[in-house]
């Protein structure tokens, strides 16, 4: 008989959020196998909880350490999954090991508990009903640009991790391709200095700036902007912009701004676009203000 894989949730931060049924799990199992052995002795160890079974299994070492916990399941002793902190699997290690735990027709139980993307969604105030996940954004720049334009359109609530060392450049990042929107900085929690940052993404910058430094783990939630109403073609929104530069009286900036605005792109692409129509309009084409303006 195959002993049994236990997924266990554990704290994001306060020790004592974890249920009766994980320590007792915990408590019970031949072994644990922990993301950093370290963070989790010192949580069996607040819990008084033996420290002898403890495993090292994490990205680096989990092909080779999942095979053996494989065979350790499969002649009938069972094992507990822990990360370092709140459910494993999310955006921590365990795939591949839950994946051939399955296909090898091993009983895979989760016992659930913490996780930072549901713990700072319940507290945000964003709409709840459907939402994505999106974790850490790929770092490389061209995927990451990529799949923030992608994301530009949904209507569903986006909940991002990222490390506070990157939490500003996250922000800038967002609103030049998706536009300046109403987020949820989600930091801390659970722990002595939570909070949440609540307002446009451009003012919590604002208010992150104005501090120090920034420490400590933070999850962001951005909530769909509810002005995007129309799709726009790259030909639309050329034609646009040369109808507006004939004949609104408004300075460019304005107008990229009207723009951007009515079709929820950002300003900074569509200003590029403008100024590349107004180099080659004639100078008789551009409207009064415009021209006077600009000349
Ligand atoms: N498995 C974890 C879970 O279920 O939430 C996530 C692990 S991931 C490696 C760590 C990221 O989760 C951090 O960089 C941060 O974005 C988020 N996070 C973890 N703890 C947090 C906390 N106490 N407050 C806010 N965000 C947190």
């Amino acid at each position: 008989m195959c002993g049994i894989l236990y997924v266990i949730a554990t704290p994001i931060g306060n020790m004592d959020d974890i249920t009766i049924r994980a320590l007792s799990i915990l408590s019970s199992v031949d072994y644990i196998a922990a993301e950093d052995t370290r963070k989790t002795g010192n949580l069996l160890a607040h819990h008084k909880i033996s420290h002898g079974k403890l495993i090292s299994y994490n990205e680096y070492n989990e092909n080779r350490r999942g095979l053996e916990l494989i065979n350790k399941l499969k002649e009938g002793k069972s094992i507990a999954l822990v990360s370092n902190a709140g459910t494993p699997l999310i955006s921590d290690p365990g795939y591949s090991l839950i994946k051939i735990s399955i296909e090898n027709n091993i009983k895979v139980i989760p016992i659930p508990g913490p996780s930072a993307l549901i713990a700072s969604l319940s507290a945000s105030g964003m709409p709840t009903d459907s939402f994505i996940f999106i974790g850490f954004l790929p770092k490389k720049e061209t995927k990451r640009i990529e799949l923030l334009k992608k994301l530009s359109k949904e209507e569903r609530t986006l909940i991002f991790y990222e490390s506070p060392k990157r939490i500003i450049s996250l922000l800038e990042e967002i609103i030049k391709i998706m536009g300046d929107r109403y987020g949820v900085l989600a930091r801390e929690l659970t722990k002595i200095h939570e909070e949440f940052l609540r307002g446009m993404l451009s003012s919590i910058i604002r208010d992150i700036k104005n501090r120090p430094s920034v420490k400590g783990e933070c999850t962001l939630i951005i909530k769909y902007d509810e002005t995007i109403k129309e799709e726009i073609t790259v030909e639309a929104l050329r034609s646009e912009i040369y109808e507006a530069l004939k004949n609104s009286k408004n300075k460019l900036s304005i107008i990229s701004k009207d723009i951007a605005k009515k079709y929820g792109i950002s300003k900074d692409e569509v200003y590029e676009e403008a100024l590349k129509i107004k180099a080659n309009l004639p100078f008789e084409e551009l409207s009064l203000y415009d021209s006077v303006d600009k000349a």
